[in-house]
């Protein structure tokens, strides 16, 4: 006997609800934007490589050649030997604190127009650790419906009064604001939601953590690169980018690599680095992913033009999906989910899409609540709209009737 009964009862459980996850290898392809799945090249539209920068292979002659003409030559140098350096050794706060660490924040810092930065390990890590660093015990976070794992994860540790408000529902939050008397109030919500690909009403949230004293963070994994002048998020194309308390974002979604950052105040970011624990006690990331993570972000800096044709392209595809009379949950951003229901249904249009060329990827429960389990495709500046119309042409010429919203 294992001993390992209740797990594989629980496996068994979740098997039978078309639940149970597996790994497969997605392997780069030689073109851009594709993946080879099981011996077939498909194009890859269930990552989150919004620019295809991912895909792009550094060497220290092209890096040389980027930092040289945006860096003085000694932080170019800085970044050049970390890219060959493949351990921090220690915590950031014992000996892992490479300089490259420090190109980077400043980096960051100028982009998002704020003070100061700081890197962590990963989003999981930032939301995990900068949650329950602003508030605990006694205090209260109000929090979107729909924001992700990481930052519900965040509010348990925190130990603070958990208000969640119903999707970007203004009214409902100003409620919940106004019936608290906790010293210490934060509202967080994802910039973009990654299972719907709606947006945060940024300003409105702004007008509220003001009239009640909240502070306010906003977690741009999925617009950081992606929206605004730069890349520098969505904080930023709607103007509010120095009126958030908390501007958090990721480097390994549309930066292409790994990480995450928290733009604000200096003080901020100074008591951060003291109180959040996955910072202290986790080993600094690799400096050669943290360089790649700067020559990613200086790139995606010059890719407005890419970026204005990614959106141009998800309003198309958006529109030609509605048109056919499919549900998409409200989305207005590169994340378009295309909502089936049932979990055994998205997992067979996941599996005819990709045996017709097409790596799209079905999203179910836990991930999204019941009955709306979907396909999420994420587009990105790698895809063609050629690309894009060919499987729009398997999801919508007709072969496949509109499934229900
Ligand atoms: N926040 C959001 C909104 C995310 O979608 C994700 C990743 N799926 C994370 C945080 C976690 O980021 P990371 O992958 O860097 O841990």
């Amino acid at each position: 006997m294992s001993g390992w009964a209740p797990l594989e009862a629980h496996l068994e459980g979740l098997r039978a609800q078309h639940r149970e996850r597996r790994l497969r290898d997605w392997t780069p392809a030689p073109a851009p934007g594709h993946v080879e799945v099981e011996g077939r090249t498909l194009l890859d539209l269930a990552s989150n490589d919004y620019l295809g920068l991912g895909r792009k292979e550094w060497t220290l002659d092209t890096a040389a050649d980027l930092l040289r003409s945006n860096f003085p030559t000694q932080e170019a140098d800085v970044v050049l030997a970390a890219l060959t350096r493949f351990g921090a050794g220690a915590s950031r706060l014992v000996t892992g604190n490479d300089p490259i660490y420090g190109v980077l924040e400043r980096q960051l810092a100028g982009l998002k127009g704020r003070e100061a930065a700081l890197v962590l390990n990963s989003g999981y890590a930032a939301n995990t650790g900068v949650i329950p660093a602003l508030v605990g015990k006694g205090d209260a976070v109000f929090s979107d419906a729909l924001n992700h794992a990481s930052i519900i994860d965040g509010i348990t540790l925190s130990r603070a009064e958990r208000h969640v408000y119903r999707h970007r529902d203004l009214t409902h939050l100003d409620q919940l604001l106004q019936a608290c008397s906790a010293p210490r109030k934060l509202i967080v919500t994802d910039a973009l939601f990654s299972m719907d690909g709606t947006l945060a009403p940024l300003a409105e949230l702004v007008a509220l953590k003001r009239r009640y004293g909240a502070w306010l963070m906003i977690d741009e994994a999925h617009t950081g690169g992606v929206y605004g002048g730069g890349g520098a998020g969505l904080a930023h194309a709607q103007g509010v980018s120095g009126d958030v308390d908390v501007l958090m974002g990721t480097l390994g979604k549309a930066y292409g690599s790994v990480g995450a950052y928290i733009a604000g105040d200096t003080v901020l970011i100074r008591y951060l680095l003291n109180t959040a624990r996955p910072f202290i006690f986790s080993t600094g990331l690799p400096p050669a992913n943290v360089a790649v993570s700067l020559l990613n972000v200086l790139t995606a800096q010059g890719m407005d033009a890419a970026r204005r044709e990614l959106q141009a392209n998800a309003a198309n595809f958006r529109a030609r999906l509605l048109a056919a009379g499919h549900g998409l949950a409200g989305s207005e951003s590169q994340v378009v989910p295309l909502v089936v229901g049932e979990d055994g249904a998205a997992l067979d249009l996941a599996a005819s899409l990709q045996a017709e060329g097409f790596g799209a990827i079905a999203i179910r429960p836990p991930s999204v609540p019941a009955g709306t389990a979907r396909i999420r495709f994420a587009l990105s500046a790698a895809h063609t709209w050629s690309d894009l119309e060919r499987c729009l042409g398997a999801v919508v010429d007709g072969r496949r009737a509109p499934l229900p919203a």
